[in-house]
């Protein structure tokens, strides 16, 4: 992969120039984190939140989100980079506090949809994670 400074600036320039609010009024996860519509809290941070999902597929089933508004993953770019990191590192230690039993006899699934051909409903980009002893309702 070519990492020169010029790549960076690329990927700097196009995040400056994208006008994605950090907040979205009418997204029903930007209220969420506003508090504005109820849910059941997995976790809460500057960043992120967490929270349990409202039509579980599994046992255990929550949604972790940036609280800043990207709108799925196809917006994320080299300016999220400390961002995504730090959201990948909170799946481990929050699918144990949820309940998914350790790694390799339980685990978890990692999932973002992303788009309409990807099966994206809430147009927050988002996290599912799911265990729990099988069978599941899905997946
Ligand atoms: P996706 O299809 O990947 O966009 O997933 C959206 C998820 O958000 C679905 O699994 C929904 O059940 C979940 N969801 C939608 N509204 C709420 C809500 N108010 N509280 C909790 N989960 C929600
Ligand atoms: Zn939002």
């Amino acid at each position: 992969m070519d990492k020169s400074p010029s790549v960076y600036l690329f990927h700097f320039r196009a995040a400056m120039t994208d006008h994605t609010p950090d907040h979205d009024p009418h997204c029903v996860f930007c209220k969420i984190v506003a508090k504005q519509i109820p849910s059941r809290p997995v976790f809460e941070d500057d960043d992120f939140y967490a929270f349990h999902d409202i039509a579980p597929w599994a046992p255990v089933h929550f949604l972790l989100i940036p609280k800043i508004h990207i709108p799925s993953m196809a917006q994320v770019t080299q300016a999220h980079s400390a961002l995504m990191g730090r959201m990948m590192a909170l799946v481990p230690v929050l699918a144990l506090q949820a309940g998914c039993r350790p790694y390799p006899d339980g685990g978890y699934r990692l999932v973002t949809n992303t788009g309409v051909e990807g099966g994206q409903e809430v147009r927050h980009m988002h996290f599912h994670v799911m265990g729990g002893p099988r069978p599941w309702l899905r997946g």
